[in-house]
Order: structure tokens, then sequence, then C-alpha cells
């Protein structure tokens, strides 16, 4: 579609807007404890975290779109790492169940954040808890990664932004018999699908792993 707009100007715009957002919430996460770090690119994002995964590791990958869109699945079985997830079609309860504990108990991690805030914290809502399970106990190595889209203020906008983008979206992906994957809009349902169960806010980085916040220039996720 033709634009009557320098294209060039607003990709500078977003350019400076990401990095000096997501420079705000890493010196934040660094007060809090966690390895904080910027990718300005997608490419960039992918060989950050393919250089912090040791060689040999097997990597367990939560329920995630960001690490999805990176290609990181593929990069890093490419690269000889046992990748284990559950996003299989056609999977059996027994074997969602198995996948998830095994994801759990790999060397390494690798999720998205729900929302990350400039006072340096990671806030997410998982529907079964699986998720933050393995940021929280587990894989010696977590990186968590996502997109500068998910920069927020404070835990009230973390939430406003799960209840409002995050979960709608989720729940139309899923395609989840709730309100708001018809309609767009969170009314806090008692669905036997409601995908909101679990909310944990992660303010200090965990004794149990080597954590790091990877940020990245470019919209990722939901
Ligand atoms: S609480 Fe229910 S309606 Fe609200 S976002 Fe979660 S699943 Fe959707």
């Amino acid at each position: 579609m033709p634009q009557d707009i320098d294209e060039a100007l607003l990709t500078r715009v977003r350019e400076t807007y990401a990095r000096a957002r997501s420079e705000q919430a890493i010196k934040a996460l660094k007060r809090n404890g966690f390895e904080a770090a910027y990718a300005a690119t997608p490419e960039e994002a992918v060989q950050k975290v393919l250089e912090l995964i040791p060689e040999g590791a097997s990597v367990g990958v939560g329920g995630t779109m960001t690490v999805r869109q990176l290609g990181l699945l593929s990069a890093l079985t490419g690269k000889g790492h046992k990748v284990v997830h559950h996003w299989l079609p056609d999977l059996s309860p027994a074997d969602g169940r198995r996948l998830r504990l095994e994801e759990n108990a790999s060397d390494a991690y690798l999720a998205s954040a729900n929302a990350v805030t400039l006072d340096g914290k990671l806030v997410n809502v998982d529907g079964t808890g699986n998720r933050v399970g393995g940021m929280l106990y587990g894989p010696k190595k977590v990186i968590i990664i996502a997109g500068y889209n998910k920069v927020v203020a404070d835990f009230d906008q973390a939430i406003d932004r799960i209840r409002d983008i995050a979960a709608p979206m989720n729940a139309i992906r899923y395609a989840s018999k709730t309100p708001c994957a018809a309609t767009g809009v969170c009314n806090d349902c008692s669905s036997p699908e409601r995908i909101c169960n679990v909310t944990t806010v992660i303010d200090r980085c965990p004794k149990s792993a080597d954590f790091t916040v990877l940020l990245v220039g470019a919209e990722l996720g939901f």
C-alpha cells in the first residue's frame, strides 16, 4: 500500500523507542539481580540465545509464540540440541503432561513473559502453570525473551496488558471457548476453558538458575 510518509522516519522512531524503553527495563532488571541484555533485531536475539546455551544442553521450551517466531526450535535442533516442547498436534493428555515435566527438567529453558516492567519485574498469567514452573525451578539456565511491545510501566499496566491483549489473543489462538475469544474483551470469566489461573510476579532473580532476560527491538508474541 502506498504511504504518504517517510518509511525511514517511522523505522527510526520505532527503533529508538524500542531501544530506549528496553534499556530502562534492563537497568532495573539488573538492579533486581537478573542478567539482562538487548538485541536490536530478531537475528541478533537468536545469535545471543545460541551463544548462551552450552553445547550439548537439552532445551525445554514452554508455551511461547515469541521463541517460535524467532525460529529458535529449528536453530537449536540444527546445532544438535535436544529440544523438548509440547506444542505438538494430537497430543494425548498423558503425553502433554510428560512433555511439560520433561521441559521443566531440561538443562536450559526458554520462554517469554507476558510483561516486563520498567521496575524490572516479570509478570505472567498462566492457565496450567507449567510455563512459570519452568522459570522458577528446575533448569539450570533460564532465558526469557520478550519483544519491546511487552515492556510496561509497572504491575498494574502488566495486568492490563495481559487482560486486554495477551490473554484474549492467546484464547483466540487456542480456540478456547471463553468470552474473550469471541469478543476480544476479558470479563473475568468462570469458563471451564479459562486460561487465566496462575498470576506470578518474579520480582528478583530466583536463586535456582542462571537467569537471563533478553529484550528485543521487534514486536514479538502477544
Ligand atoms: S479471564 Fe476468561 S475472559 Fe478473561 S482473558 Fe482470561 S480466559 Fe479470557
